[in-house]
């Protein structure tokens, strides 16, 4: 038995997105440029694509602009904001500090630019604290980027209160809501958002697709030139057959919204009291503010990488925070951010429910954490030291 846990890195694809995209992979090939009738009923799929998602996030078609995922969609708000900021004489962006890559790296290079940008700090809870972003913003700032839900923790931002700050100072407002969109009720209107990254396969569409939402009266810019596709906006060939699945992906995913979202939110509720009996753990992100698959937590004592190794063993698919497989010994950016020290943030768990998941999984996994932690820290020196009272607990 495998149990799935790691719908934040991405999701298995629906039944419905499977089937919306199979016609446009084997018959319907015909490039949406094309004049002739493949190519038409390509665009005429684009099209109502573009109309399905639009009305799913409260938008209009014609500020649906298809894109390769979530990090296309973020690089390509935050370089074209920064060029019309530009033009405009203004120079500073305002984010927060548990940002994703695409957001972050994106930023690093405006800097080297010579842009300015100010990373306000989060609470303990991982939660940007809308005065201060009210408070950075001045007469030289033209963009605030804050994503909508966190990726490792889960906390959900206060966008729509962040984005009424935004209408009154005239700045515009990106939000990275690649973690939101399907998840929970996202309206860019009653949100007060002027631009938003989406990806498909956090919403159990394809991966390589997603869209950026882009509002009336914004000039976009492009990262991709060529052809006229996308308006203009982005060169290339569309991909229809991920287009349309995206659509079908996100059309069910709302539509089901409330009812996964209340049974999830039970079953997380179950699993983080069931790892909060383990001792000298903690949660990390806010208990309420959190979406309702996401379950994180940093246990004392132990190295995140071994923790999932094991768990693979038992069948269980996990995330740790930390970067280590990727090369880097540096832990996550968002733990260290919420004031988890570093060897804290090392042993940290992110589990994130699937909609098919049961009670007697999470069962399963909660008695599975408890076994893998508690062997764990039976041969490791740094739990030996804690418990002999030469290093203090932090937890
Ligand atoms: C997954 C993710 C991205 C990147 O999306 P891709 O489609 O994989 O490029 C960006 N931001 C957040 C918050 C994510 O979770």
């Amino acid at each position: 038995m495998r149990i799935y846990a790691d719908n934040a890195a991405t999701t298995k694809m629906s039944k419905k997105a499977v089937e919306a995209m199979m016609p446009y992979i084997t018959d319907i090939y015909g490039n949406p440029s094309s004049l002739y009738s493949e190519g038409q009923r390509a665009k005429e799929a684009i099209e109502n694509a573009r109309e399905t998602v639009a009305r799913c996030i409260g938008a209009s078609p014609k500020e649906i602009y298809f894109t390769s995922g979530g990090s296309e969609s973020d690089n390509q708000a935050i370089l074209t904001a920064a060029a019309n900021g530009k033009k405009e004489g203004k120079i500073k962006i305002i984010t927060d500090a548990i940002e994703h890559h695409a957001v972050l790296h994106t930023l690093r290079k405006l800097e080297k630019e010579g842009f300015e940008v100010v990373y306000l700090p989060v609470g303990a809870g991982g939660i940007v604290d809308a005065d201060e972003v009210e408070k950075a913003i001045d007469d030289r700032t033209f963009l605030v980027t804050v994503m909508y839900a966190n990726n490792e923790i889960g906390t959900i931002q206060p966008i729509r209160r962040i984005g009424g700050i935004c209408i009154n100072k005239k700045v515009v407002f990106h939000t990275d809501a690649v973690q939101a969109v399907g998840h929970i009720p996202v309206s860019v209107v009653d949100d007060n958002i002027d631009m938003m990254s989406a990806s498909a396969h956090k919403f159990h569409g394809p991966k390589g697709v997603g869209f950026l939402y882009v509002k009336k009266g914004i000039r976009l810019h492009n990262l991709i030139e060529g052809g006229a596709q996308e308006r203009g906006k982005r060169a290339g060939t569309e991909n229809v057959p991920g287009i349309v699945a995206c659509a079908a992906a996100l059309e069910e995913s709302v539509s089901n919204m409330s009812l996964h979202a209340e049974k999830l939110t039970s079953l997380r509720d179950r699993l983080m009291r069931g790892l909060n009996e383990i001792p000298h753990s903690a949660l990390n992100g806010d208990p309420v503010q959190r979406l309702p698959s996401n379950a994180n937590f940093c246990f004392e004592g132990i190295e995140g990488e071994s923790l999932l190794l094991l768990l693979d063993d038992k069948g269980i698919s996990a995330s740790s925070g930390s970067a280590c497989t990727s090369g880097s010994l540096d832990p996550s950016h968002v733990l260290l951010a919420i004031g988890r020290p570093h060897d804290v943030a090392h042993g940290s768990l992110r589990l994130t429910l699937g909609n098919d998941a049961t009670e007697e999984q999470v069962d399963y996994i909660i008695e599975s954490v408890k076994e893998v932690v508690s062997y764990l820290r039976g041969f490791s020196p740094v739990w030996r030291d804690l418990c002999a009272g030469k290093s203090k607990f932090l937890l």
